[in-house]
């Protein structure tokens, strides 16, 4: 009898649409997304933060129980954090030396497995609270999208795992990053060495997140797993949707069948107006807009990690 908890982990350095997928992968029947649940402790404390719901997560009917039954607004906070691989509220380390030492060996380590431990139960009570409105959700997404937090709940054991990797290609990143510069540039053209070394980074950060959650995932089973292009994806959502449910244990998937209600909403970093239907246009502005230079320096630098994402989902 599988006990485990049903959870669809979705994987990403962000920028990749990765909210669309969650917000749509919420609407189904019998699937409740908790959003990006490692940021809890920090919008406990920042109380401007809404949840989808509408209401500002502390005061959320759901999110405001879970804050105050696990101390995540006080001193008493369980330990270690949920916050433990995202230091800051907008940002966690990209290079984690020792975790990638640990995705290579087998085992976990004891304070990964607590950290495991606290999300099983944070989620199991986030699942209860639904169930007293409405109905238990037959399997929870979590949008964290952090590699390490995902390499530590895959290790733990204690969940039945899917797990999606959203990614969009580097140039395209790049772009969606380097807005605030293609703004207020007054001389395109112009050299601007904070610039490069910005986008640099950006770069290096997107090969070292993609190729770590592809070290991470590879101990799920292929049929278990997804890797989603953003410009694939979006222009077939529900198709994907299709796919990521279909990618569940059977069990699961059965259950999702045979399911007609949907499940409410609540999601921590779930502003409404990001969970809002919209019609879905695929965002290419990036092929006009970001210069040739910089379109090169993203296409050189990110060519290695980019061969592997594509390579994996010509796979599927
Ligand atoms: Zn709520």
């Amino acid at each position: 009898m599988e006990n485990r908890l049903p959870l669809i982990y979705v994987a990403s350095i962000g920028r990749s649409g990765s909210t669309l997928l969650e917000s749509r992968l919420g609407q189904m029947p019998g699937v409740a997304t908790v959003g990006e649940l490692h940021l809890l402790p920090h919008e406990a404390l920042s109380p401007e933060r809404p949840c989808a719901c509408g209401n500002l997560v502390t005061n959320c009917p759901v999110w405001s129980e879970i804050i105050r039954e696990f101390g995540l607004s006080g001193r008493e906070e369980m330990a270690p954090s949920l916050r433990m691989f995202r230091e800051q509220h907008n940002a966690g380390r990209t290079l984690r030396p020792m975790e990638l030492v640990r995705m290579l060996i087998k085992g976990v380590s004891r304070r990964n497995l607590r950290y495991a431990q606290n999300t099983l139960e944070i989620l199991e009570m986030y699942s209860s609270l639904l169930a007293r409105d409405a109905l238990r959700p037959v399997i929870l997404v979590d949008s964290s999208k952090d590699p390490y937090r995902l390499h530590a709940l895959l290790k733990s054991g204690l969940f039945d795992m899917t797990v999606v990797h959203v990614w969009r290609n580097p140039t395209a990143y790049l772009f969606a990053v380097s807005k605030r510069f293609i703004r207020g540039n007054e001389s395109p053209g112009a050299l601007d060495i904070r610039r490069i070394v910005y986008s640099v980074r950006q770069v290096l950060a997107w090969n070292v997140q993609n190729a770590v959650i592809l070290l991470a995932a590879r101990s799920v089973p292929a049929d278990r797993r997804l890797s989603l292009a953003y410009e694939d994806y979006v222009l077939d959502l529900d198709e994907s949707v299709t796919s990521v449910l279909e990618c569940t244990s059977s069990n699961v998937a059965l259950r999702l069948k045979n399911e007609g209600s949907t499940v409410p909403t609540h999601t921590v970093a779930g502003n409404p107006t990001r969970y809002r239907s919209q019609e879905i246009v695929v965002d290419d502005a990036w092929r006009r807009e970001l210069e040739p230079g910089y379109s090169l320096l993203a296409k050189v630098l990110g060519a290695p990690v980019f061969w592997f994402l594509r390579r994996g989902r010509n796979a599927q």
